[in-house]
């Protein structure tokens, strides 16, 4: 034992021992393959800073760049039966609940939010890819039935965020009766003349499409994104014929009809307000501060000023 070993070796340990690096700091765009850093990515909302493509956003960090100050308030969902078929598959379906809920630190696949965006206020509701495929099943159908009764509650705008993969299997039967439900709810809102704006993002498929995605008064999708009922794949065995270039996608369904708008993530939100803001007879959103008032318009100048005149129109009654 000498110094070197007791003091040197730990010092020159110690300065190059690896650092705890945390997980995930770096995301591979699915598009293009770049290695895109957290940060950047989150500051840029999910959107490749090389190739525009938009990769997955959870709700909450959708809803945090939509709404005003990022302010919002969850709208309370009911809670379904749990398990109703007792499914298994490598694992039970209550299990694969609880690693989902665990990885996205979400309740369910659907979340559901109030608040003002432009200084409008809305109810939207986003669905999260992330958790179990975006499925629908009987939380999602709740959560877009109390969506809607709330927007039909409050006189507001709804706006949907959809993501899915389809119905979920897990829940059988039950999660394709969702179809319907939603679709009544929707008609609900329509009856009190309230509008229904729904966003497609990346990837919209299944038994969503054949329901809530596509009843929208206005139809927006996220550039790129695959928005379809079968998949590509599917319908490429079935014909047995080679589909065009970008099928599917939202500016192949743009071109054919299918959609109003393909607009960047950017560009969402002050085109979301300029949207509701006309469904709703309101006028244009104000960007900026307002001017400072003119003090001879005012209320309280007019009164002074008529309190003012006042004595000379009337003079004072003397007995
Ligand atoms: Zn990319």
């Amino acid at each position: 034992m000498n110094w070197i070993t007791n003091y040197v070796r730990p010092t020159i340990n110690s300065l190059f021992s690896r650092r705890e690096v945390p997980e995930n700091l770096w995301t591979k765009c699915s598009e293009c393959g770049t290695m895109l850093f957290h940060r950047e990515l989150s500051d840029n909302l999910q959107v490749c800073l090389n190739c525009n493509h938009h990769l997955a956003i959870s709700p909450r960090e959708r809803f945090n760049a939509l709404f005003d100050a990022g302010t919002f308030a969850e709208v309370s969902v009911p809670e379904p039966v749990a398990d109703p078929l007792h499914f298994r598959d490598q694992k039970r379906y209550p299990d694969r609940l609880k690693a989902a809920q665990k990885a996205n630190n979400e309740r369910e696949a659907m979340l559901v939010v109030e608040g003002e965006i432009g200084r409008t206020p809305v109810v939207a509701a986003a669905q999260n890819f992330a958790f179990m495929g975006g499925s629908m099943g009987m939380y999602v159908g709740n959560a877009i039935i109390a969506a809607c009764e709330r927007a039909v509650e409050r006189r507001v705008p709804l706006i949907l965020f959809a993501a899915a993969g389809g119905a979920r299997m897990q829940e059988g039967i039950l999660s394709l009766m969702q179809m319907p439900r939603t679709t009544v709810a929707l008609a609900m809102l329509k009856e009190a003349g309230l509008p229904y704006i729904c966003v497609l993002t990346h990837p919209t498929t299944g038994g969503v499409t054949a329901s809530y995605a596509m009843l929208g008064d206005v139809q927006i999708a996220e550039p790129n994104a695959l928005i379809c009922f079968a998949g590509p794949r599917v319908i490429e065995q079935t014909i047995r014929e080679k589909l065009p270039e970008g099928f599917q996608r939202a500016e192949y369904l743009l071109d054919h009809g299918m959609l109003d708008r393909v607009t960047h993530r950017k560009d969402m939100r002050d085109e979301l307000i300029t949207i509701t803001r006309m469904l709703m007879g309101q006028p244009p959103a104000i960007h900026g501060e307002l001017p400072a008032p003119d003090p001879a318009d005012t209320p309280q100048a007019a009164d002074e000023a008529q309190a003012a005149e006042a004595p000379a129109a009337e003079p004072d009654p003397k007995p």
